[in-house]
């Protein structure tokens, strides 16, 4: 037996008190029941619905198209775009214009409204800029409308409202060699020039449908929850659907966004059948109230701190305390499935893989004791368990969904055996041999990776040369960047996102990191006069070849998974592209790099000596 702390202890089924082989073979079933020969390509793009997806919460402004020159282009208006801009506003630039496709600030805390959303990570390290605004969340975690005033909030704080287009979707950068500047074009037939352009275009943001038969015949009400229809259900992002109290109403997938939503639809709706295919994780939620005391008792710097914290834990760093202290931090080990990091080199791989393995399914039975103890139908209760290793799947937490399914007027649909979904004709959901006639098909069925901006074509980046930039990736054996940031023969270019970093479940903190990174770049650029900012090929080539040689093998892991978008529906990818240990350790390598003289390697020649 190992005397290592991390299995110190752990040897039989007898003393774990279940059978490791069991489990993984019962895995391993659930992972074959559910996999797909097509792939990514049982999905269909919501937008391929012409007129019927277009922005229900804003009235389309007609305006003159632009062609005047700003310093800074922000291509995006959420977290990362508001981010980018806030700290560049605070390095001193003053003319930055947001390009933003929805009609205000939040991204998608603007297109998802749907009832019960929140947001399931701590609110005080979630969102970012409070102390700079002097705000604190009402609760440890925050409603999505309190989510996007706070966006719209630092869009007056950073007077970004100013120079903003709404409803506009960039559609070309391109490089001009002589005026050392960008031009970027967009669908308003506007011409903009600007000198720096950062791109931060979301990586969640294109909303999917099932690819299912009939999904077109349908003759009732249909909506993707990112485009809640309040006309149709009544109520609010808080509940009340008073519209529904006659509706049978079908909501199709169980992730992370219908936990939330399937508490009032049980609630409200006639009748509701939930069609599952893979059961989600449901851990404890523990919502409240922000103290007042506790916030009396908060010092300059507490923000930055608690984050630190909340990274640390979630990505193996060993620390004393938890200032988060939730079902996140307490899983926090198993995370690293996840969150690619290398924090546990020390420890022989094996021995680190198989007290993991024994952990994860220590959580999962509680996970699943926790279904028992809720839901009182047995049958029910079975199918709702989830038969996976913890981070297969995004975690959810709620106090309330489990719970949803000892209702009278609630059913649950089991749709594994086929694969999802099997048809949908003029009033019906179908499954097996059963029509569940509906009113109304809610669909929970998330959204595509990747796709939005440079990756998927839509916005095309023209460099030096004319060179496209999504080309010369495509040909050139994969991305080049320095950092994911910056790229050879694209000057002045930033991209913010996953990319070549090191990414972490509280997006918005990584995105702050590289707004704060990107910023410090521009500031030294402007004070050198430096005339662009483009990385030398060997910086280039040295992260590339970084990436490649820390990069965290997540395929064996990613392969016993059940299907989904964590794993490429189940075809995980061969290669990683993100920086292996972690962001903590990305961190620290920007602030040396940026100390150490890091800036000479992308910072060109200057317009007068410095
Ligand atoms: P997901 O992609 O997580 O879930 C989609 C659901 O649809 C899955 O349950 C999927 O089943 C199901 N599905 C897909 N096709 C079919 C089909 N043909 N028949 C039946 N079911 C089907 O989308 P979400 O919108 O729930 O979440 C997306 C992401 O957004 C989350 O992972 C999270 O990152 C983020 N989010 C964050 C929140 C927060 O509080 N921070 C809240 C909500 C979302 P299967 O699993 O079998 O593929």
């Amino acid at each position: 037996m190992s005397t290592s702390p991390h299995t110190a202890g752990i040897s039989t089924s007898q003393d774990l008190g279940f059978d490791p082989d069991a489990l993984r073979a019962k895995y391993r079933a659930e992972r074959d029941r559910r996999i797909r020969p097509d792939g990514n390509q049982q999905y269909r793009r919501l937008t391929a619905e012409p007129g019927s997806y277009d922005d229900p919460y804003t009235e389309f402004v007609a305006r003159e198209p632009l062609h005047d020159r700003v310093d800074a282009v922000v291509v995006g208006g959420g977290f990362g775009g508001l981010l980018a801009a806030a700290r560049l506003r605070q390095a001193g630039v003053e003319s930055i214009r947001v390009i933003e496709q929805a009609g205000d600030f939040g991204g998608t805390w603007y297109w998802n409204r749907y009832p019960g959303i929140h947001c399931d990570i701590d609110a005080y390290i979630y969102l970012p800029l409070l102390e700079e605004l002097g705000r604190l969340p009402k609760w440890k975690y925050a409603p999505g409308e309190e989510i996007r005033q706070h966006a719209m909030a630092i869009g007056r704080h950073f007077d970004l409202y100013r120079d903003a287009c709404f409803q506009t979707r960039v559609s070309e950068l391109r490089w001009d060699d002589t005026d050392m500047e960008w031009t970027v074009g967009t669908d308003r037939g506007d011409r903009m020039r600007a000198r720096f352009v950062v791109i931060s275009s979301g990586t969640l943001s294109t909303p999917k449908l099932p690819a299912v038969p009939g999904i077109e015949t349908f003759k009732g009400k249909v909506f993707h929850t990112s485009r809640w229809d309040y006309d149709y259900t009544g109520g609010d992002a808080s509940g009340g659907l008073h519209k529904l109290a006659d509706k049978r109403v079908a909501v199709i997938g169980t992730g992370a966004t219908a936990i939330q939503v399937v508490p009032h639809l049980g609630r409200d709706a006639g009748h509701l059948y939930v069609f599952q295919r893979t059961p989600s994780t449901v851990d404890v939620r523990g919502q409240r109230p922000t103290d007042p005391e506790w916030a009396k008792s908060l010092r300059p710097g507490w923000q930055k701190r608690r984050r630190e914290n909340f990274l640390k834990l979630v990505t193996g760093i060993r620390v004393d305390e938890d200032l988060v202290d939730d079902a996140w931090t307490t899983s926090a080990r198993l995370q690293e499935k996840l969150i690619p990091t290398n924090a546990y080199a020390d420890v022989p791989a094996e021995e680190r893989e198989r007290a993991y393995e024994i952990a994860d399914f220590q959580k999962m039975n509680e996970l699943r004791a926790r279904v028992d103890s809720v839901v009182g139908d047995p049958e029910t209760a079975e199918k709702l368990k989830p038969w996976y290793r913890y981070m297969c799947k995004r975690p959810t937490f709620s106090d309330t969904y489990l719970d949803t399914f000892n209702r009278p007027d609630v059913t649950l649909v089991d749709t594994a055996d086929t694969h999802g979904v099997e048809r949908i004709t003029e009033g019906a959901v179908v499954v097996g041999d059963t029509a569940y006639e509906v009113d109304c098909v809610i669909f929970a069925t998330g959204f595509q990776v990747g796709v939005s901006g440079i990756l998927s074509g839509q916005l095309p980046v023209y460099g030096r040369g004319g060179v496209n930039l999504l080309q010369s990736w495509t040909t050139g054996g994969g991305p080049k960047t320095l950092h994911g940031f910056t790229m050879g023969g694209f000057p002045n270019l930033f991209l913010l996102g996953p990319l070549q970093n090191a990414s972490a479940v509280n997006f918005v903190h990584i995105l702050d990191e590289q707004a704060s990174h990107v910023a410090e770049i521009v500031a030294e650029a402007r004070k050198r006069q430096a005339r662009h900012v483009e990385p030398t090929a060997e910086a280039q080539d040295a992260w590339v070849a970084t990436i490649r040689e820390k990069a965290a093998d997540l395929h064996r892991f990613q392969a016993e998974c059940t299907p989904g978008y964590y794993n490429n529906e189940g075809m995980p990818r061969q290669r990683s592209q993100s920086y292996g240990d972690g962001p903590v350790a990305f961190h620290e390598l920007l602030s040396r790099w940026r100390a150490e003289g890091g800036m000479d390697d992308v910072l060109g020649e200057t317009e007068r000596p410095a």
